[in-house]
């Protein structure tokens, strides 16, 4: 009889568990995983393969992704060609068809996002590690997190329609808590979030005195003239009107040379560049020497959640960006 009543617990409780993460999802990266979790709450269990300060450009094809990615209904994906160099190996190691390139299980928020820098002709390798679909940093700017996020919760209702309901209010509030933070409560409570991100879009927010949030804290950035390492910070640079004059590498994915550092230094200090911004897993040394050059001040920042302690999920990675952005000039 004992036996019997433990054997039913234990069945229950598997029950529960089941209940509680109705969907398992594995993303590529950790900005992904921290929107899907919004979106999921109790109904999702969520994790990324990249933690830590990692580029997500380079990741090794590891056996325990595909692990990881055999049990999952979904796998979420920046594409664009970001993950261009490992997702087919750890998909196809997998065998799970459900997240199979082109399957229902299988997300790539890059094709919901608007796109900068989509080349026009034919990209070659002489043009170094371009990407040919454009710059795939598309989640540093938060109005394509909001794009990403409805995307991801229409994917998860569709493959898990009893928690629709669930995961369509986690997105509101979701969206809510982002629009909050992009243009503070106040703002939106007077304007309506969809008036406020076509004024941004539309480059006219600046006028409108009772905007807060992180609109008001980057006020005083737009314009000016910024140099980065990697062209990562293109979204971030559009939509707070910063002005990239300079990449350190000398074309996309190549380490910075002499030679083109020397035509960094010549047109950073003709454009009057006061800030580099580079990301956490590069050198600084090429940074400094620059920013040495041209009395500017390096910005070592996230490109991802978890880059940085202080960049816990996706709405801390803006504040924690732009505090440091900030503190800096
Ligand atoms: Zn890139």
């Amino acid at each position: 009889m004992k036996t019997i009543r433990f054997l039913l617990a234990g069945a229950a409780l598997l029950a529960s568990q089941a209940a509680f993460a109705d969907l398992k999802i594995v993303t590529t990266t950790a900005d992904l995983a921290s929107i899907t979790r919004a979106i999921g709450g109790s109904k999702a269990s969520v994790s990324s393969l990249i933690t830590g300060a990692r580029d997500p450009h380079r990741l090794e094809a590891k056996p325990s992704f595909m692990s990881r990615i055999s049990g999952a209904s979904l796998f979420i994906a920046v594409g664009l060609g970001l993950e261009v160099g490992y997702e087919r190996a750890i998909l196809s190691g997998s065998a799970n068809r459900r997240v199979a390139i082109g399957a229902a299980g299988n997300l790539h928020v890059g094709d919901y996002c608007y796109i900068l820098e989509k080349p026009a002709g034919s990209v070659s390798r002489a043009m170094g590690d371009i990407h040919p679909e454009g710059n795939p940093h598309v989640w540093l700017d938060p109005y394509n997190g909001r794009l990403i996020a409805k995307a991801i919760e229409e994917r998860m209702s569709s493959l898990d329609p009893g928690n629709a309901k669930a995961y369509q209010q986690n997105l509101e509030s979701f969206l809510d808590r982002l629009d909050s933070a992009m243009f503070g409560k106040a703002a939106v409570g007077r304007h309506g979030a969809q008036r406020l991100w076509e004024w941004s879009n539309a480059g006219t927010l600046a006028g409108k005195s009772d905007v807060g949030g992180w609109a008001a804290q980057m006020a005083p950035l737009s314009g000016k003239a910024i140099i980065t390492y990697h062209r990562s910070w293109s979204y971030l640079a559009r939509r707070f009107g910063l002005k990239v004059v300079e990449e350190l590498e000398p074309k996309p994915g190549l380490e910075p040379t002499p030679g083109h550092l020397a035509e960094v230094v010549k047109v950073g200090s003709q454009q009057g560049a006061k800030l580099i911004l580079q990301e956490p897993y590069f050198s600084r040394r090429s940074s400094d020497f620059v920013a040495g050059r041209i009395g500017a001040s390096v910005v070592v920042a996230p490109l991802s959640v978890g880059h940085d302690p202080a960049a816990k999920d996706y709405i801390g990675l803006f504040d924690t960006i732009i505090a440091k952005l900030k503190a800096a000039s």
